[in-house]
């Protein structure tokens, strides 16, 4: 960290590939696919897709067009399908044929485009009880029966982190009466929760995101799962408060005793999510730091259990000790939203881009 207040993002591209690996194990005979939307969860389309490609994964999912177009350019000459989780707007066939990518058409609207316009191969997204994007049961009959070309039959899990939720088995029954409907085609129901269902979840493809990630499939820590994104700051200031005192806006935090408080270099700017002081720590080393208060720029920690930190060390305020599903929980959140909320203010630094 060269200048004084600067936070430091570090991607550990070898734990994505030990969390890939873990996540592959789950799927057993069933394709991995990872799923890169919203810049590879935050953490850079680029280094995180030829990492992944570099581990042998050769399908991959993003929401948005553009998404699909820069993760095209960034793979370069490796050979993947890259599919889009938008689908295929009017007028947009050209643009998925420059780069080669394939929608996964979400309304009838769409798959009537696409036959007229392209008529290739494409997936086909059915509703199975989420009601975001997808064709119903009747739709994708009336696709079936037109003999468009479907080559994968996909549906998303709603309640997957919860293993024993009835809606697992309802949109899984679904799920299998839509994917008969193309018998040719191959099928995938999971995301990184449905992976680890079990196996009549994983059928040809799974399409994690989180997990790679480090995020667990129960929404909470899973020790099989490394942290890949770590965030430091640097400690700008040490001070001594008495009882009584407050610290920051308003009346974030009230001192109730002495207490010894590290100002932090990082804020919500650099994707700490506000809400999670009180209830959230940091790291000097090995010891807990809790989180006071949270501002734009500047977080502060009770150095109360770390009696050497001082000025420039350096607190952890995600990675292998500040854990992905703690950080969620405490901000009422979900891990995906912390990784994409990381920002572009922290100097970046990845471990493991030599593939
Ligand atoms: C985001 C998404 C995924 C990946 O979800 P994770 O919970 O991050 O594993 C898979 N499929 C679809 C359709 C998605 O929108």
């Amino acid at each position: 960290v060269q200048a004084p207040g600067e936070s430091l993002l570090t991607v550990d591209l070898d734990a994505l590939a030990a969390n890939f690996a873990v996540v592959r194990a789950q799927a057993e005979g069933a394709e991995t696919a990872p799923v890169l939307k919203a810049d590879g969860y935050g953490l850079g389309v680029g280094p995180v897709g030829r990492r992944l490609w570099a581990e042998g994964a050769r399908s991959f999912f993003v929401a948005r067009l553009s998404e699909a177009e820069a993760l095209r350019r960034e793979l370069s000459d490796r050979p993947a399908a890259v599919y889009v989780l938008d689908g295929a707007g009017a007028g947009s066939a050209a643009r998925f044929q420059a780069a080669s990518l394939i929608p996964v058409l979400s309304a009838i609207e769409q798959a009537d485009y696409w036959l007229k316009a392209a008529g290739s191969p494409a997936a086909l997204h059915v509703d199975t009880g989420m009601n975001r994007l997808g064709v119903s049961f009747e739709e994708a009959q009336a696709i079936a029966a037109s003999g468009q070309p479907i080559d994968l039959v996909v549906s998303h899990l709603s309640d997957a982190a919860l293993p024993e939720h009835p809606h697992n088995p309802r949109q899984l029954a679904r799920f299998q009466a839509a994917r008969a409907l193309f018998p040719a085609a191959r099928a995938s129901l999971a995301a990184s929760a449905g992976a680890f269902l079990g196996p009549d979840y994983r059928f040809d493809m799974v399409r994690p995101g989180v997990s790679l990630f480090g995020g667990g499939p129960r929404e909470k820590p899973d020790p099989r799962l490394k942290a890949v994104a770590r965030l430091q700051s640097p400690i700008l200031q040490v001070r001594r408060i008495q009882a009584g005192d407050q610290i920051g806006y308003g009346s974030m935090f009230t001192a109730a005793r002495p207490m010894r408080v590290g100002v932090l270099g990082a804020g919500y700017a650099d994707g700490v999510i506000r809400g999670v002081y009180g209830q959230a720590s940091a790291w000097v080393g090995a010891a807990r730091a809790p989180i006071l208060t949270v501002s734009m720029d500047l977080i502060a920690i009770d150095l109360e259990d770390c009696p050497d930190a001082g000025v420039g060390d350096l607190a952890e305020l995600l990675g292998p000790s500040a854990l992905l599903d703690d950080l969620a929980a405490a901000a009422r959140s979900v891990p995906h939203e912390i990784l994409v909320r990381l920002g572009r203010r922290a100097e970046r630094v990845y471990l493991g881009d030599d593939h």
